[in-house]
């Protein structure tokens, strides 16, 4: 099942959030995509309480998370929150080398590497962002962007059967917040790309290659309803990673709605 999963970034207040999930909640029942949530960690615990009271015992088929998280368990990482804190808040997922954290925060990709693993051995769906900027594109340096950014991110993960569980989201940097979209070829290639290297990583690792089910990768970079059936009727784009489009019920549910049903 495709999933369409919402970064509110640093958007919303604990009320707002409660709100917003709802709304979301509400006209999400009929819809085929498996929904995400990702609102600032202070609001997590309020939007899981409303995914228990009105999804009941659908929840965990909600990715519900935080947009971060430090690769240890707790000590002294002012201002940090760690995978046993995302649980225990009611997580299940977390957003890991988003371009922001790289760009605005300094995160390297072996750092992010080791975010990926926390996430895996702390019991956390990983949506793990690639992506590549717009010098790197033109410089025709794409896939060895993202293909350094996946080997550095994926290095800790051993088992085919965890590197199964990560969710990888392709999120070409220019495209991030700007209005202008990857054109569904450029992302399908893109993803083609990355579904081959993931090919070669679970070999590497022993695994059978990954079933075409088994891995998703999401799109993301100024999704919105109108160009969203476009690109997720690509044969390798499994769903779409949404930043600014989803802090409005209606057009994330737009999307939601836009998502092809099959294959
Ligand atoms: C994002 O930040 O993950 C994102 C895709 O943002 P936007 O949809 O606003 O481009």
């Amino acid at each position: 099942r495709p999933v369409i999963a919402g970064n509110w970034k640093m958007h919303k207040t604990v009320a707002e959030a409660r709100e917003l999930s709802l709304r979301i909640l509400d006209g999400a029942r009929d819809v085929f995509p498996r929904i995400g949530l990702f609102p600032p960690a202070l609001s997590l615990p309020a939007v899981v309480e409303e995914v228990r009271r009105v999804a009941g015992n659908l929840s965990d088929e909600v990715l519900l998370g935080a947009q971060n998280l430090y690769p240890a368990d707790e000590g002294a990482f002012t201002g940090e929150i760690s995978a046993p804190m995302i649980r225990a808040a009611g997580g299940n997922a977390v957003i890991v080398g988003h371009s922001e954290r790289r760009q605005i925060f300094g995160e390297t990709s072996d750092f992010v590497g080791l975010k990926v693993e926390a996430a895996i051995h702390g019991g956390l769906v990983p949506i793990f962002c690639v992506g590549e900027t717009l010098d790197e594109r033109e410089d025709g340096r794409t896939t060895a962007v993202v293909g350094d950014q996946l080997a550095r991110g994926l290095t800790r993960i051993e088992r085919p059967d965890d590197l199964a569980r990560v969710i990888i989201a392709y999120e070409p940097v220019w495209a991030i917040g700007t209005g202008r979209t990857a054109s569904p070829d450029q992302a399908q290639e893109v993803h083609a790309y990355i579904r081959e290297e993931l090919g070669k990583r679970f070999a590497a690792l022993g695994g059978d290659p990954p079933r075409r089910d088994e891995v998703l990768i999401l799109y993301g970079g100024s999704v919105k309803p109108a160009n969203a059936a476009d690109l997720l009727s690509q044969p390798d784009v499994d769903g779409a990673l949404v930043g600014g489009a989803s802090l409005d019920a209606d057009s994330f549910l737009g999307i939601c709605r836009a998502c092809p049903a099959e294959g």
